[in-house]
């Protein structure tokens, strides 16, 4: 099958564009990853799983991908924090690599081909650095070495940020970056002092700057330009605009990068969530809340990725509710059909007939490759949830009518992207009691609260608890509940 055409907001062109990449059959992909020093927040998440819409989205699409995503295990903050626990770099980030790949198997995300590490791609970023050195577009100051924008023309090209005002051998050497502030930023830091952590390189003793890595694995990885670079919009200046100058620099005749893709923030009260705000949750504050992960990644997902998402528990809850009357039509679908042991195990080979369906599925492929329009695609599965409950509310239909396979098939097809739906009813083990009757409880408990019978509220959660079942009050007076493990 011939891959399906696909348009992106390129953000170097500011202009949607059809997208073409160099070998028509595997695109090559490279998205800025997680600096692992802690637990990611969910704005994070929110870039990761853009990255694997991307994938899951252009595999629908018939392309086979090389996909990477770097883990920067190199930075001030790791180098500090592996010095105050006395530890090495690698023994410090080695569980919180661990927690990321964690989250991200918790919330479906595929697997890419590649997770380069900046502990292991030193030599890649003194190569490179070398090769700057003889196209003449660095200098070294106390043993610093920086990339000099002035004396590379291209500057700005990317980010259209203003050069204009800047002074010749302003320098930048922290791994912090304010935004707009435009130097001469720094490719390898020297040791200072003979505790730092530094590497023993053709350099000299140090360490790499922050964007030289992702430039230094690109050039491993594919030995020339890719077809897509992503990252969060924060990464735009100064981080991508450095990683083209240190690549273009470097190789002037290349095209660094087809397509650069930016995914808009995840936003708490109007602000950016992020760590330095203290504004953020984690995969596993949302979890200890009740929620299951397909609800998180539904929730997260369902946003255009260059629409910006104000997070709140209330609109997860939302996202629940979405998601349930989905998941009941599959169930529906299922017992009404007797389907349960013709659940397709492949979407690939999925053929439809039905013009009904047929329309449905290519209208979500449409906007999948447009712009991967999520809300559009999502529109379209609830399409056929209206229509699979309409054609199940009839009384008398034709029980051996294909419309049953077509539509689980389109659903399953659908949860190629989304992956959020199951198609096996999870076991209830709830010890002889049902669902229902713990949701009747939690409204009679909801009920005495407002009543301000507090002694009730307690008992039934007493009774709740002697049962396995543990509840959560959210702030938004939203209770929720899990089995204890
Ligand atoms: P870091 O671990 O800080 O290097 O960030 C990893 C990724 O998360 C980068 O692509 C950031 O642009 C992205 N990111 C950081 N904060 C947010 C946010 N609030 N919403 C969406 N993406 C974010
Ligand atoms: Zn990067």
């Amino acid at each position: 099958m011939k891959p399906i055409l696909f348009s992106f907001h390129n953000t170097k062109t500011g202009k949607k564009e059809s997208f073409s990449p160099k070998d028509p059959n595997s695109v090559s992909i490279y998205s800025c990853g997680p600096t692992v020093y802690n637990f990611a927040h969910i704005g994070n998440i929110r870039s990761f799983l853009f990255v694997d819409v991307l994938r899951r989205s252009l595999l629908l699409g018939g392309y086979q991908l090389n996909q990477s995503m770097n883990i920067t295990d190199i930075d001030d903050k790791i180098i500090n924090e592996s010095i105050k626990q006395n530890m090495s770099v690698e023994e410090f980030t080695k569980p919180w690599t661990e927690e990321f790949f964690k989250d991200l198997e918790t919330l479906q995300v595929l697997k890419l081909e590649h997770y380069p590490k900046a502990t292991e791609s030193i030599d890649d970023m003194v190569s490179l650095v070398e090769t700057l050195q003889s196209n003449g577009l660095v200098y070294e100051r106390e043993g610093n070495v920086y990339f000099s924008i002035q004396k590379f023309e291209r500057y700005g090209e990317l980010s259209k940020i203003d050069v204009s005002g800047m002074k010749s051998g302003v320098r930048y050497d922290a791994d912090e970056y304010e935004k707009d502030d435009v130097r001469d930023f720094v490719l390898w830091k020297h040791q200072k002092t003979n505790e730092e952590k530094c590497w023993h390189t053709r350099l000299g003793n140090g360490r790499p700057g922050w964007h030289l890595e992702c430039s230094a694995m690109i050039r491993k990885i594919y030995g020339s330009g890719i077809d897509i670079h992503t990252g969060g919009i924060d990464l735009l200046f100064p981080h991508h605009e450095n990683e083209f100058a240190q690549s273009t620099g470097a190789y002037p005749n290349e095209n660094f990068v087809g397509t650069w893709l930016h995914c808009e923030h995840l936003l708490v009260d109007g602000e950016k969530m992020s760590k330095s705000k203290g504004n953020f949750y984690t995969l596993r504050d949302i979890l200890e809340k009740g929620f299951e992960p397909r609800v998180i990644r539904f929730h997260l997902v369902s946003a255009h990725y260059r629409s910006k998402l104000n997070f709140s528990l209330q609109k997860l809850e939302e996202s629940k509710i979405a998601l349930d009357r989905i998941q009941n039509t599959i169930f529906r679908l299922i017992e009404d059909g007797s389907l349960q042991n013709q659940i397709p195990v492949e979407w690939k080979h999925l053929t439809f007939t039905i013009p009904e369906i047929q329309k449905l599925e290519s209208d979500f492929l449409q906007a999948i490759s447009d712009d991967l329009n999520v809300p559009k695609a999502l529109a379209n599965l609830f399409e056929l949830t209206r229509i699979v409950n309409q054609f199940l509310d009839q009384s008398e239909k034709d029980n051996i009518t294909p419309f049953y396979h077509e539509s689980l098939g389109l659903f399953f097809k659908m949860n190629a992207l989304f992956a959020v739906l199951v198609f096996e009813k999870p076991k209830a083990e709830l010890d002889g009691i049902s669902e229902e009757w713990i949701l009747d409880k939690i409204l009679e408990r909801k009920l005495a609260k407002q009543n301000k019978d507090f002694a009730t509220a307690d008992l039934i959660r007493k009774e709740l608890e002697k049962k396995g079942i543990l509840l959560a009050d959210t702030k938004e007076g939203i209770t929720t509940w899990k089995k204890t493990p």
